[in-house]
């Protein structure tokens, strides 16, 4: 059986996985599941630029291949369209696991696809390291406030978003469930409302909703009374965090978020600041079971993985808004960001 420090060539009697002082890395061969995404295609530019291989596995129902296009070409990138709920066999180190159904009108649409991954049982065959996105959506409506990685949470087990909440909280149990039974190696990020360049621009999220809305001169959409809350990360924050979590000693469960936390008003302001002071807010009923607040307590990615956002709301925002001003009016090359 192959173990993980078996695949790095450093000796079964490292249970860390580090690669020891001195030794030159050698590139690795890294799957990312979801790669042709919104968080996907940023990790895999990094991965890239740091010298390893990847291999990309996606099937484009929410990805593109606009988002990984410049790195055609380049021997040390791969693309395969695939579902990952079907087998597919690879002889790789690491596996990012990002591919599912992300925003709430694409899990909607498709429910049961959001559990099922064959993607932990390839771990366990050629003793690969296992990182699984989670999401912040598994504390539901949380009761506690801001939410430690302690706390289990408060989830609708029937509702309309139960699909993604316990789909994820599934997709936890069985990535332990391999961690302890088989001993495959594996990591857990709780990854809280991220945004930035690439993401869907008419998937429904609040960030990438507001910013077309806003360059098209249409009215903000503003879901309830809008002070329910959430905290916003910039992408590079989150892509930094997971290379982190999937190189350092520790398990998991980690939040992955910016602690800076906004009502949807508010952020409607960021959004009016940024782009157009004139835009307009409209009210519209919200959805069911929406989470009334949400953020994240980031002491123990701080204390065990040294990291902690970098990127402020007001800082990141411009950067999607152009990236976005590029894709709705065109005058550009897709995917750039
Ligand atoms: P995204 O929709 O841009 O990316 C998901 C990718 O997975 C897409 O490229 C899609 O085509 C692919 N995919 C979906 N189902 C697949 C399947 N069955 N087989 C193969 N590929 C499939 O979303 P994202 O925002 O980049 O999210 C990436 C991961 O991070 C997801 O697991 C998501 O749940 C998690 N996450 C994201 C956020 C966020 O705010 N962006 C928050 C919490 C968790
Ligand atoms: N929301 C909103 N207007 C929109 C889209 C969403 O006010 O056009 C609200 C939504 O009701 C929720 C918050 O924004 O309270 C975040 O929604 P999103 O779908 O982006 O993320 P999630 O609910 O998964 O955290």
């Amino acid at each position: 059986k192959f173990s993980y420090q078996h695949r790095l060539g450093i000796g079964s009697g490292n249970p860390t996985g580090k690669i020891p002082l001195g030794l030159k890395r050698k590139g690795l061969r890294i799957v990312v599941t979801g790669g042709a995404g919104f968080v996907g295609s940023h990790l895999v530019d990094r991965l890239i630029a740091r010298g390893d291989s990847v291999i990309v596995v996606d099937n484009f129902f929410t990805g593109r291949k606009e988002n990984v296009m410049h790195h055609f070409g380049n021997p040390n990138f791969e693309l395969i369209r695939h579902d990952v709920v079907e087998p597919l066999l690879l002889e790789v180190d690491q596996i990012y696991h990002l591919a599912c159904p992300a925003s709430p009108v694409h899990y909607k649409f498709n429910p049961v696809k959001t559990i099922i991954s064959f993607f932990t049982r390839l771990a366990k065959r050629v003793g690969a390291r296992f990182l699984l996105t989670s999401t912040s959506e598994v504390y539901g409506d949380p009761l506690q406030h801001p939410q430690k990685e302690t706390y289990w949470g408060n989830v609708n087990p029937i509702g309309v978003r139960s699909c993604y909440d316990e789909g994820k909280r599934t997709a936890e149990t069985l990535t332990m469930d391999y961690h302890r039974g088989a001993e495959v190696e594996v990591r857990i990020a709780r990854i809280f409302n991220t945004y930035g360049p690439r993401m869907c621009i008419d998937d429904g999220r609040v960030v990438s909703n507001f910013v077309a809305q806003a360059l098209r001169k249409e009215p903000l959409t503003v879901y309830g009374d809008g002070k329910q809350t959430r905290s916003f990360q910039y992408v590079s924050d989150l892509v930094e965090g997971l290379m982190r979590l999937m190189e350092g000693e520790h398990v998991g469960p980690f939040n992955l978020g910016n602690p800076g936390e906004f009502t949807m008003l508010e952020l409607a302001e960021v959004v009016q600041e940024t782009i157009d002071p004139n835009a307009r807010i409209e009210f519209r009923p919200n959805t069911e079971d929406d989470p009334h607040k949400r953020k994240p307590d980031i002491t123990r990615a701080k204390e065990l993985l040294g990291w902690e956002p970098k990127v402020s709301l007001r800082k990141g925002l411009p950067l999607m808004v152009s990236d976005f001003r590029q894709r709705i009016f065109g005058d550009h090359k897709e995917g750039s960001s």
